[in-house]
């Protein structure tokens, strides 16, 4: 798989929710290799963003499986860990607001609101339970996993809020999108 196996919007799986992955099979550990090369593919044609992480559905296969990178700073580890029927068992910290982007959502970022901190249970590709707490950039990304394997994109959180859309310029700055000219009323965000 490449960059192109990724799906965008309006792609009506990205609201689907996926299901259960029951069986660890050996398709299940072939998506899991297909994923990591399509996103890294991904991330080797953008100059200023990494792939940070990708749920299955948005390579078209509705489990309930994320991919995530083991580390966000560092582009020459090209390693990810894997998830299987990750859930949030509990929310805390704050609520804090800052910037996502979708490799399934083309030149549009946005102010979310996430917790900072939550607790996740999940299983890892060997079938062993994992259970972990993330904070900060970690617990967004979670989240916003999590979210793709419910059938949920992180522009649905901001739909009404006219402050909260960006877009990418090339020199890799964020600005400010027009939200009555190119966000409300665009049918690839919210058919
Ligand atoms: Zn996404």
């Amino acid at each position: 798989m490449d960059k192109s196996d990724i799906i965008s919007l309006p792609n009506p799986h990205l609201r689907q929710r996926s299901r259960k992955v029951s069986v660890i099979s050996d398709e299940i550990k072939q998506l899991v290799k297909d994923m990591e090369q399509a996103t890294l593919s991904w991330e080797d044609s953008r100059q200023h963003e990494v792939g940070v992480a990708l749920a299955a559905v948005q390579v078209d296969c509705l489990d309930r499986l994320v991919i995530i990178r083991n580390n966000f700073n560092d582009k020459a580890d090209r390693s990810f860990q894997v998830y299987l029927n990750p859930k949030i068992t509990k929310k805390f910290g704050d609520i804090v607001e800052d910037y996502e982007g979708c490799l399934s959502i083309k030149d549009t970022y946005g102010k979310v609101a996430r917790h900072s901190k939550i607790k996740v249970l999940a299983k890892n590709l060997q079938g062993k339970e994992v259970r972990l707490t993330a904070e900060g950039f970690l617990a967004r990304v979670f989240q916003h996993e999590i979210d793709h394997t419910n059938g949920i994109v992180f522009v649905d959180h901001i739909k009404d809020s006219a402050e909260a859309f960006y877009t990418l310029k090339d020199d890799g700055k964020l600005e400010k999108k027009d939200y009555q000219k190119d966000i409300k009323n665009n049918k690839s965000l919210w058919e």
